[in-house]
């Protein structure tokens, strides 16, 4: 599989700080790559280098196999969708669209043709004569990923598009977008901090931290697979329990809560005992009122606080005796426990298999 973009090695110095550092990656032609990470961590950075805003201190960009590190922006098959999207409020949908192209000189045959044609694929038939404040937000968007898409680029990088959205429109928006990438099959490139963007609509993403990339998979590796202790918590919820080692015999290990409470993990790791741990549990993991012949489970009782009712998405939050953690379980999508209210207690339980555990640095 060709790839259509590769970052060898690429370093990016503002005087002494370092955003960008030895990152290295390639995305494959006709995938959706994003890049996730906190607010400051150099996504912004990497992907002004790609587009060549920024030239990087050290390292090389190619694209579709020819090096561009030294191509000046206008020069490199890319281009770039920013959050404020930057429309011609003065020309329809159709002059916007068809802007780039008349600039590069095409008939206007040829541009009505190539205009009408992009419409159609970003689902917006008819649009054309439209001017940009008759558009909802949604729609907006989509006539500026059209603007770039109808000029064929190799690589569409995008900076946080939705963020300007509310929370609604962004959620619509996030399978719009995976859907116009696919029907297209333009690789995209897309930088985030909303990590439930980068799991609905990615091939493979890199999280990123204070300029390095963590670890770089498919949205279930790095769900089911965290390798560090940033990733598992960046990507999805969990919960947090801090622990003592206190026995391990290479296939399990057990861990002591500062209540008292012992927990039995199926973990293979090399932790000594006295060793500081993290344990992370995801909510979902979490069964509640584990019938009595489930073998290989860790149980406890947690007094409800809350009822955290979302629909589809509710969840309970609550806490063992004597922990200060709080635990979060989400609620299975059945009526079986609509009568679960603040202050009841239940009983939880895990499987041994369940779970992460990070040494505490
Ligand atoms: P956000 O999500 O908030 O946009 P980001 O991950 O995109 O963050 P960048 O904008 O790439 O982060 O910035 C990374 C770091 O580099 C920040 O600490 C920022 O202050 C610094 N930085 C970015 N541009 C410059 C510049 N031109 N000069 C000096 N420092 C800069």
């Amino acid at each position: 599989m060709q790839h259509d973009l590769e970052v060898q090695d690429v370093t990016k110095k503002f005087d002494t700080f370092t955003a960008v550092n030895s990152v290295n990656f390639h995305v494959e032609q006709g995938s959706f790559f994003s890049i996730l990470g906190p607010s400051g961590c150099g996504k912004t950075t990497l992907l002004r280098m790609i587009a060549g805003f920024e030239s990087p201190t050290n390292g090389r960009i190619c694209i579709r196999g020819k090096d561009v590190t030294n191509v000046s922006p206008n020069k490199r098959p890319v281009n770039l969708i920013f959050q404020h999207l930057a429309l011609f409020p003065m020309m329809n949908v159709a002059e916007n669209i068809g802007f780039g192209l008349a600039r590069q000189g095409r008939t206007k045959d040829a541009i009505g043709r190539k205009v009408t044609e992009i419409l159609d694929r970003v689902g917006l038939p008819g649009y054309g004569d439209k001017k940009i404040n008759q558009l909802s937000g949604g729609q907006k968007q989509r006539v500026a990923i059209a603007r770039c898409l109808v000029l064929d680029p190799t690589v569409l990088l995008l900076d946080e598009p939705l963020g300007a959205l509310d929370l609604k429109l962004r959620e619509q928006m996030k399978i719009e977008l995976k859907k116009i990438q696919e029907k297209i099959g333009t690789t995209f490139i897309y930088i985030t901090h909303d990590q439930s963007e980068a799991l609905v609509m990615s091939d493979n993403i890199a999280v990123m931290n204070e300029g390095r990339f963590e670890q770089l998979g498919s949205p279930q590796e790095l769900y089911g697979k965290p390798k560090t202790a940033f990733v598992a918590k960046f990507v999805g919820n969990n919960n947090n329990i801090g622990a003592e080692v206190i026995e391990n015999t290479g296939k399990y290990l057990k861990i002591r809560h500062d209540s008292g409470n012992e927990f039995t993990l199926q973990i293979e790791t090399n932790y000594k005992i006295g060793t500081s741990v993290e344990y992370l549990l995801r909510p979902e993991s979490i069964m509640i009122n584990p019938t009595a012949d489930m073998a290989d489970l860790n149980r406890i009782s947690i007094k409800i606080g809350s009822v955290l009712f979302d629909g589809a998405n509710s969840q309970l939050l609550g806490k063992p005796s004597n922990f200060d953690e709080e635990f979060l379980i989400s609620l299975p999508q059945n009526r079986l426990y609509e009568h679960i209210k603040a202050g009841d207690v239940i009983e939880v339980g895990w499987d041994v298999n369940s779970g992460l555990c990070f040494k505490n640095e």
